[in-house]
């Protein structure tokens, strides 16, 4: 696609750095980076979101995000890591290419999980069969 900035990225039209490759996927480092690190692991076939993805690039990607979020522990020295996969722009997908984020994270970092609510009178009940119903198996 070519209005698609990792497709770019993909083709070599667009500079990255890059820390993984091969011939179905790619991972480089985020431009904006939560902490230094903070890598990015797309297909190379353009897939606009994990949900239009074949179940065979989502388990393979996920090896390979276990592969990377390591790696990424290792060579940043860092404890832990966040594996995040934004989808739909209200989630704050901004990039219409699946992508995985792998993000470093450190021991006050200064980076603060979301907030928790909490459910009242029976609302979780509802809640939760609204997706129950949903749950069927293609
Ligand atoms: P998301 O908000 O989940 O769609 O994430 C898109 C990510 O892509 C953001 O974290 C951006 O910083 C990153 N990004 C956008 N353009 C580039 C680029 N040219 N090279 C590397 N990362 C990029
Ligand atoms: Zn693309």
């Amino acid at each position: 696609m070519q209005d698609c900035i990792f497709c770019r990225i993909i083709t070599g039209e667009v500079p990255a750095d890059k820390v993984y490759e091969d011939d179905k996927y790619l991972a480089f480092l985020d431009i904006a980076p939560i902490n230094p690190g903070h890598t990015l692991l797309v297909p190379k076939k353009h897939y606009q979101d994990i949900i239009s993805a074949p179940d065979e690039v989502l388990c393979e990607i996920m090896k390979l995000a276990r592969l990377l979020g390591a790696s990424v522990m290792k060579g940043l020295e860092a404890p832990a890591f966040n594996l995040g996969v934004n989808t739909g722009k209200e989630a704050g997908q901004a990039v219409f290419h699946l992508h995985l984020h792998v993000i470093p994270r450190f021991e006050n970092d200064g980076h603060k999980m979301w907030g928790g609510g909490s459910y009242r009178g029976g609302e979780a009940g509802r809640v939760a069969e609204k997706i129950k119903k949903e749950m069927t198996r293609k």
